[in-house]
């Protein structure tokens, strides 16, 4: 194991308990939910030095689905049809948009704000047990908004370097 690979295995195995904690801590103290603003502005920012580093080695769900959800996933090859740039376009709208929309019914309220992000980190991360159940463990991660935009900056940069 080169030393890159065992420092990756050592954060992976630590990161994913920032989800449960957000998630079930986040109810009694929803200032948590702010975790998921950090977190998608942190992917998408390391996107555009060091491309989709966030997803291989520090996104809490994407480590959780790695560790709880992959032992149990039946790992079939339905999920081809996520791959559509349609759809990823389509959710990323969609969730964006109810995100934007929550966020503003519920502004300036600090509380009810992070109270909006631990309501849709707990549906999407149920989507994505779903799917990685079902389908394949990272099944999420095809149409995961954060991970589409740091694909879009990652792709660009290589292109460049071409
Ligand atoms: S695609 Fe989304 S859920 Fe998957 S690892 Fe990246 S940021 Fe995390």
């Amino acid at each position: 194991m080169t030393k890159k690979h065992s420092k990756r295995v050592i954060f992976r195995s630590v990161v994913w308990v920032m989800l449960p904690i957000t998630i079930l801590v986040g109810w009694f103290y929803p200032i948590l939910g702010f975790m998921v603003l950090f977190c998608m502005f942190s992917g998408i920012t390391i996107a555009f030095f060091k491309g989709k580093f966030w997803c291989a080695w520090l996104c809490p769900r994407g480590s959780f689905l790695d560790k709880f959800v992959s032992p149990f996933s039946l790992k079939g090859s339905g999920h081809s049809f996520l791959q559509s740039n349609i759809l990823r376009i389509i959710v990323l709208i969609l969730l964006m948009s109810l995100m934007g929309l929550q966020v503003y019914r519920a502004w300036p309220n600090v509380s009810d704000i992070g109270t909006v992000m631990v309501i849709l980190l707990t549906a999407t991360t149920l989507l994505a047990v779903l799917l990685g159940t079902f389908l394949h463990p990272r099944s999420w991660c095809i149409i995961c908004p954060v991970g589409t935009v740091s694909g879009w900056i990652s792709n660009s940069r290589s292109k460049k370097k071409k």
